[in-house]
This record gives structure tokens, sequence and C-alpha cells, in this order.
């Protein structure tokens, strides 16, 4: 039973250092508990939070030696549970390590999703977010513009082809050109810009000649400078994450521009709004699943996975994700499902 804890607090970026693989005993299962086996384990960018001592956070920190936290597909291989049998695959969090209990309060039953992974992304928490925070926040109108940074990846590449299903006008904007040219040409986006090119704010500028009506924030930085401008009169902005920060240090040095940002806000009416995916489950997962399920039948929206074989690979995965090396939803095959 091998597992992955954190054995350092990362300063700034994680290195292989802060992370250290151990063995230990299969536990067993106590009346009311299962012992999981994990098939894949899901990585997201949430988790570089959790390994700061400080900073806001909405879930538990991972503690100095505790493994990696971490949603998981698993098979239940022995149960002393009443609702969970032997040979079932449940969604839950059982982190980064091969065998995990749990008394089932945190387990969904896996069914008839195909391939199971599905679970933890497009029909699980990365395609629900992408559903809450465009649709319930930045309601786009047919004829609006959307622009979504990230725009590959597991939250933003179902963002943008939801937005063209409602009729806008989508521009991404990713780290290097394969993935625009994925994103244009597989997923339908109107134009998708390279982030490591010069010139970002002028070459958004062009790409968007009515302005952004939506701005669907996944990454902050350079990337919000460029937008900040563009922005229309009433636009709405879901602020999901701000990936290009989580390994901040210390607040950057100014010029200080948050005086241009509340004029902004103020000028443009503009509605910035931030959410957490936990706090809508159970008012909006029924329909993201009704819709999701048809939108992938009628292949409306694609989904693509990039996959990691090995529990061992888990850490340098993750640094990569924090600096655009996925390629889509970041998953681990730990075991065989
Ligand atoms: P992705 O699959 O999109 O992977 C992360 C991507 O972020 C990288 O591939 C890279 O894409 C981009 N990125 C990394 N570093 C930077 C940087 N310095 N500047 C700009 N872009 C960068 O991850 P997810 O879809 O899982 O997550 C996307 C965002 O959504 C994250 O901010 C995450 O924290 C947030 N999130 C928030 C939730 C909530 O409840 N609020 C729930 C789930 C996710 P590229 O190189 O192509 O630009």
């Amino acid at each position: 039973n091998r597992r992955i804890v954190l054995a350092a607090r990362p300063r700034g970026l994680p290195v292989p250092e802060d992370f250290r693989l151990e063995q230990v005993e299969v536990p067993e299962p106590a009346d009311g508990q299962v012992l999981l086996r994990t098939a894949f384990l899901s990585l997201d960018p949430y988790m570089r939070n959790l390994m700061d001592e400080v900073g806001p956070v909405y879930a538990p920190r991972v503690e100095l030696g505790a493994p990696m936290v971490g949603a998981t597909v698993s098979r239940v291989i022995a149960s002393r549970h009443p609702r969970f049998r032997e040979g079932e695959l449940v969604l839950g969090n059982a982190g980064w390590q091969d065998f995990a209990l749990s008394d089932g309060s945190d387990l969904l039953a896996v069914d008839g999703i195909d391939p199971p992974s599905l679970a933890l992304g497009g029909l699980g928490m990365t395609g629900f977010t992408a559903y809450v925070g465009l649709l319930d926040i930045g309601a786009p109108k047919p004829g609006d513009t959307v622009v979504v940074a990230a725009a590959s990846g597991a939250v933003g590449a179902v963002v943008g082809q939801i937005a063209r299903l409602k009729g806008a006008r989508v521009v991404g904007i990713c780290g290097g050109e394969e993935k625009c040219r994925y994103v244009v040409d597989e997923l339908g986006f109107d134009a998708c810009l390279d982030r490591h090119e010069p010139e970002l704010a002028a070459r958004l500028a062009v790409a968007c000649p009515d302005g952004i009506d939506v701005y669907f924030e996944n990454v902050g930085g350079e990337v919000f400078d460029a937008v900040l401008p563009l922005l229309n009169i009433g636009a709405r902005v879901p602020v999901c994450g701000i990936i290009a920060h989580y390994n901040d240090r210390t607040l950057r040095d100014g010029p200080d521009r948050l005086p241009l940002l509340q004029s902004t806000l103020l000028q443009k009416r503009i509605r910035m709004q931030g959410f957490v995916i936990l706090d809508h489950y159970a008012e909006r997962f029924e329909a993201f699943r009704r819709d999701m399920l048809v939108w992938l039948r009628d292949r409306q929206v694609l989904l693509r996975e990039d996959r990691v074989d090995g529990l061992e690979k888990a850490p340098a995965a993750f640094i990569g994700l924090l600096q655009g090396r996925n390629f889509g939803k970041l998953l681990v095959r730990v075991a065989e499902t």
C-alpha cells in the first residue's frame, strides 16, 4: 500500500522533495466501513492551496506528513457497510494512495459512467464547475462575447463549449499553439490566443472587437490585465480560480491597480462573483448531469483527459499542472478499473 504524503510546505512552485512516497499496511475495515482501492486519482489546482500554512482555503489544509487529499474513483474491495457491496466502483476521496477506508458518507456510486474517470472530470467536479460558473453567474446571452483562459483544460474547455451552445462567441486563451488549435478546430471556439506569445492585450482586443460580456476567470495574472479594459458595461466575471497566483508567496509589487479595478467595476456596472463548487451540489448537480449527458451523447461537448500511469508519477504531474503541462483533465491511473 503506497501513499504520497506532504513532506514539506512548498516555497513557490512545489518541487518533488515536497512529496514523499511511503509504504504502509493495507488498513482493515471496521464495522460500518469499506476498504477502497484507488483506480483513478484526480489532480486539481486547488490542492496547491491546501499545501500552504496560510491563506484562504475552502477545505481543510493537508498536514505535514499526512497523505495528499484528492477525489478518486475507487473499487470497493471489502465492505462492512450495508449500502456498498464488494466490487462496486464509487466516487470518493481516497487521496494520493492505493488503499483507503471510508465510512460511506462521502461515497457515491459510479453507475453507468463510461469511462468511469469521467465522474472526476466532465461528468463530475470540473464539468459541474464550468456549468454553474458560466450559466448561473456568467449568464451568457446569444451574441455575447465570452472569454475563458486555461481554455483546453478541464474547466475551461467545458465553459467554452457550453457558451457556444448558448449562442455566444467564444475566445479562448491557452498555453501553446497545439492547445489553441485543438480548442478552435475540435471544440469549435471562435478564436484562441497563445498566452506565451507577446502582446496578449493587443491581440485580445483584436479578437474581441465588440468587447467582452463574460470573462470566466480561471487564471488571473497577465490574462486579467488584458481582459479588464475590454469588459463591456454590465459584464459578468465568475471568479473560479486564479492559478497564475497559487505559487505566489507575497503580494506582487505595484503600481497599485486596485483603484483601476474598482473604478472599472463601478463605471461599467460589472458583476464579479467568486464561487466554490462545493456549495452548489444540492441545488444544481442533477440539472448539470442531465444536460451534460445529452451534450456528450450528441457530441455537442467533447472531453479530453490527460492520463498519467502510476501513483508515483502524481507529484511530477501535479507540478506540471501548475505550469500548464497538462492537456485536458489531469488524472492518475493508479490501478486497473
Ligand atoms: P486545468 O485543466 O485548466 O489545468 C490548469 C491550467 O492552468 C494549465 O493547464 C494552464 O493552462 C493554466 N495555467 C497554469 N499556470 C498558469 C499561469 N501562470 N497563467 C495562466 N494560466 C496558467 O485545471 P482545471 O480546469 O482543473 O482548473 C482551472 C481553474 O479552475 C483553476 O484556477 C482552478 O483552481 C479552478 N477551479 C475552481 C473551482 C471552484 O470551485 N471555484 C473548482 C475547480 C477548479 P495553459 O498553459 O493552457 O494556459
